[in-house]
């Protein structure tokens, strides 16, 4: 029953999904990959952008 666990990006060791910290390491969000967030956050101001270019 693996499926609600996933590994720290950052130790690599097995975590909790959803844990705002890692129990190993201390890391933040340890379950959310760098790549992720990056893309959210591109995804995140390429629609900011668009919004106000739209509306001016
Ligand atoms: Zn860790």
């Amino acid at each position: 029953m693996f499926s609600k666990h996933t590994t720290c990006h950052y130790c690599k060791q097995p975590i909790e999904k959803g844990v705002k910290n890692c129990p190993h390491c201390n890391t933040l969000n340890p379950g959310v990959r760098v790549k992720e967030v990056l893309v959210w956050t591109v995804g995140m101001i390429v629609v900011l952008y668009l919004l106000t270019y739209t509306k001016s």
